[in-house]
């Protein structure tokens, strides 16, 4: 499991629900979405109804499933999770509808991974509150409806536009969200050392702060890095010192870039002038496969405004060259 990824940690699960918001009012940064659901809520709530089906887009680590519980929180309702993967078949589906309470919150994560077939069964559900469930094969087969208690079906996607249309269209509300600025990390980073009884100094904040790529799961797996070192080599404190000798260990640099991030952008730079050169020569010259190269590295790297992927390769920017210390020859791309 690499330090910066958004995704979670195999074990990661149980360390991060500890330091969960359950409340709206404690979720901290995001304001136009949480206005923006708030309201959602507090009238479904005054019409004493299921309230409508929310979608939430965004990058992982920013806070989706989170959100879903502190919807259902919000609501009274309980909650359900499941997640595209696991319903390959419609009736996996038809099984977890037909199961849920009035009210409850079915959160379906990944939903653009979901197969074909339970597509189509969810949008009758989400509109109509209803299933066909089909019995037989061939030409006996029938189709029995199934009527569903109303529900609130919450989805989270990395990639709203891989959704197709008619799913997008039955969500009453999509909240897309985005990487935190530093001072909402800043925020979340303190609220997390409260939460873990670290004490951490305002200045350490700031530099955690600065190097978790905008997401709050970064941010609060570098907090925890740091409190390690600050047991084991430190009297437990965590200030700006601290901060940064622990950072410096884990190779991490002060804008969130990891080794294998600065070994790819070293290679581009000193052995291919700053591009453009292919994904799979890049890869080679820091001896990874071009898809680590090219799923772990680069979407951080082109969003820091270092690299860019052009038609002809791949391409240092002006940034990158500063960012290293080094100087641009004369003529580069850059
Ligand atoms: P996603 O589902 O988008 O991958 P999660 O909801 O699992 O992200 O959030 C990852 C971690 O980051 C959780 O431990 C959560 O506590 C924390 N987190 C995310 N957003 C916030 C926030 N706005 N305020 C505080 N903590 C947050």
């Amino acid at each position: 499991d690499r330090l910066l990824a958004p995704e979670a940690g195999s074990e990661e699960a149980a360390l991060e629900s500890a330091l969960r918001p359950r409340t709206l009012d404690t979720f901290i940064g995001q304001q136009r979405v949480k206005d923006q659901l708030g309201l959602v809520l507090e009238a479904a709530t005054a019409r004493g109804r299921a309230a409508d089906h929310v979608l939430l887009a965004g990058p992982p680590g920013l806070g989706k499933t989170t959100l879903s519980m502190i919807i259902a929180a919000e609501l009274g309702m309980p909650l359900r999770v499941t997640s595209g993967p696991a319903l390959q078949h419609a009736g996996d589906l038809a099984a977890v509808l037909s199961s849920l309470v009035p009210g409850e919150v079915l959160f379906l994560d990944e939903i653009h991974r979901m197969s074909r077939a339970a597509e189509e069964m969810l949008y009758l559900a989400m509109e109509d509150f209803r299933v066909d469930v089909i019995v037989g094969k061939g030409p006996g087969a029938t189709a029995i409806p199934l009527e569903l208690p109303p529900f609130t079906l919450v989805g989270a996607t990395t990639r709203a536009g891989l959704l197709p249309g008619p799913l997008r269209d039955r969500f009453g509300f999509t909240a897309h969200m985005d990487f935190y600025d530093a001072s909402d990390l800043e925020l979340i980073l303190a609220r997390s050392a409260a939460l873990l009884d670290v004490p951490l100094a305002a200045d350490a904040a700031v530099e955690i702060a600065g190097r978790s790529r905008g997401t709050p799961r970064v941010a609060n797996r570098l907090l925890r890095r740091v409190r390690d070192f600050a047991q084991v080599r430190a009297d437990g404190h965590v200030d700006l010192e601290v901060a940064h000798a622990a950072l410096t260990l884990y190779e991490v640099d002060e804008i969130g870039l990891d080794r294998l991030d600065r070994a790819v952008l070293t290679a581009l730079l000193t052995k291919f002038g700053g591009g453009p050169v292919g994904l799979s020569t890049l890869a080679v010259a820091v001896g990874e496969e071009s898809e680590t190269v090219e799923t772990v590295c680069e979407p951080f790297l082109v969003r820091a405004g270092l690299l860019a992927r052009t038609p002809r390769g791949r391409i240092a920017t002006a940034a990158a060259w500063g960012h290293l210390g080094l100087r641009a020859p004369a003529g580069s791309a850059a």
